[in-house]
Parts: structure tokens; sequence; C-alpha cells
């Protein structure tokens, strides 16, 4: 970990040399050199905290296919916040802009995350809830027994899905 700048400078809102500002660049074993940057206005109130990656790779895709549910227990998701995944076959999307954190978890932890979004969108939705709970319950289903596909697709090439069995995952580099 290194401190680059630590400091007051000018606010990028009000304009006056009253923001204290720290940004650290930190080394992760997943998303390579990160900028962490955080600070405060103590003039306007404007706060600010962001992590920036320090390197960006090539856009990359990375197609997963589950055959069981030991694929699904036993290989690994990690999304950086530019990472996009989506399922084709089972029918969801998680884009950046609107579940947009940083997440390292097995396949099978990911697949939990989906059905928590699903149960949310329920409360909001009850209208749909018959078509929700059968979405639900294929989502337990994949899980135990596999049988589905995974997209991850991340500009900066920062995501990827580390597999139990090496065939199960294809990577296209895309320009
Ligand atoms: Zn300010």
């Amino acid at each position: 970990m290194s401190i680059i700048y630590s400091g007051e400078i000018t606010c990028p809102v009000c304009g006056t040399k009253t923001f204290r500002y720290v940004e650290i660049l930190y080394e992760t074993p997943f998303f390579g050199n990160v900028l962490l940057q955080s600070g405060y206005c103590s003039n306007c109130g404007y706060r600010l905290f962001d992590v920036e990656y320090a390197e960006v790779g090539r856009p990359i895709r990375v197609i997963f296919k589950a055959k069981d549910g030991i694929d699904v227990a036993k290989s690994l998701l990690i999304r950086s916040k530019t990472g996009v995944i989506y399922s084709p076959d089972l029918g969801f999307s998680l884009e950046p802009g609107s579940h947009g954190e940083p997440m390292i978890t097995t396949v099978e932890g990911f697949m939990y995350k989906i059905i928590d979004y699903a149960e949310r969108l329920k409360a909001l939705e009850p209208e749909n809830a018959a078509k929700i709970d059968g979405f639900i319950n294929t989502v337990y289903e994949k899980i135990e027994k596999g049988g589905f596909t995974l997209i991850v697709e991340d500009s900066l090439g920062k995501s990827f899905i580390q597999p139990y069995r090496p065939e199960t995952v294809t990577v296209e580099y895309l320009e």
C-alpha cells in the first residue's frame, strides 16, 4: 500500500481549498492495483469515496457452463464493478450500474444473490409473484443440478470465473 496523496485541495463542488483528500494505491489479489479515494469538504460538505482500477485489461467475455451441482458449488465468480453477468437460459442480467458492487463468491453464492434480488422484486411487483416464484424454484433446482450458462463480460477485463473443471469455461477477448 502506498499513499499517493494526502492533503487539502480545491473542492470539485464549491471551489474553495477546503477539500481534505486522500488517495491510496493498494494491491489486491484479483483486481490488481486499485486506487482508493476519499475526501471531505469542510466548506460545502461534499463527500467522496471511490475505488478505481489502476491497471486495466482487455475487454473479456467468460462463458461458464455448469454441468452439475459440483461445478456450481466449487467454481468461483470474481466480478469487478464493471462486470456484467447474465444467463441467456435462465433469463436474468446483472448490470454494473444497478448492482455494481465488486464481489468474490462461489457460483452457488452468486445464485443465492440472484434469489435475493428476485425476492425483492416480488415485494415490489406482487402482481408478478407467481412468475417470480417459478423463476426462484428454477434457480434452486439449477444450483443443485447444474445445466445452465453464466456469461460475464467486462470492458476492463477485471471479472472472471475460476472453474472447478477447466473445460466448463471459455474465454473470449473482445475488441
Ligand atoms: Zn466544497
